[in-house]
């Protein structure tokens, strides 16, 4: 037996298409809009459209900015010699959040692995290096989880970039094999930043 209300239906749907949102959630999460006063939905509809709408990536980073620049690559008081090399927005967060770290970032996007066919044009390695080379760094940090894809993605980079007279480091270790940098604590982000090593 299926509850019969099509409007209804279509939002639990909605919510269930979210990631980490199941079924009972859903319907708590429809339960709890329709309870709500209906400018207060608008609002939330609102946000959600003018996020959607105006966020892009940065030009220069893949930060999500609603400029060409994002804040971080517009700020002249960040060291534009040293760049983190992370996996994804969300870590990038977590960096940000420990404010023990003053370079500029650049947004992967992904992880080289050659099991599901990810290759470097796939997480955008030759826009990397290109960035890289056009610019005045002389350090790249790879800011990457300790993961067989992290560590893969890691080397590759190291390899192409030493050449060219760029020191590459690696986040110490201390942070869990396997772990996800999102999910760990601001201070071992710090430490395993400050203690990072030649690769
Ligand atoms: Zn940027």
């Amino acid at each position: 037996m299926s509850y019969k209300n099509e409007l209804l239906n279509n939002l639990v749907e909605r919510f269930k298409s979210l990631p980490g949102v199941g079924e009972k959630a859903a319907w708590k999460m429809a339960f709890h809009i329709l309870n709500l006063p209906k400018g207060v939905v608008a609002d939330f509809a609102e946000a959600i459209i003018q996020a959607s709408q105006k966020i892009k990536k940065c030009e220069v980073c893949g930060n999500f900015t609603e400029n060409n620049l994002c804040y971080i690559c517009a700020d002249n008081m960040r060291d534009k010699s040293v760049m983190c090399v992370v996996q994804n927005m969300k870590d990038l967060l977590a960096f940000e959040r420990t404010n023990g770290y003053c370079g500029v970032y650049h947004v992967l996007g992904g992880l080289l692995s050659p099991m599901d066919d990810i290759g470097p044009e796939d997480i955008g390695i030759s826009k990397l290096l290109k960035r890289i080379k056009d610019s005045e760094i002389s350090e790249v940090i790879m800011a990457i989880g300790p993961t067989v894809e992290g560590e893969a993605t890691a080397a590759y980079v190291s390899r192409l970039l030493k050449p060219a007279g760029v020191r590459v480091t690696r986040l110490a270790y201390g942070l869990p094999v396997g772990s996800s940098l999102e999910y760990t604590d601001d201070i071992t982000l710090h430490a395993a930043l400050e203690g990072r090593r030649d690769i």
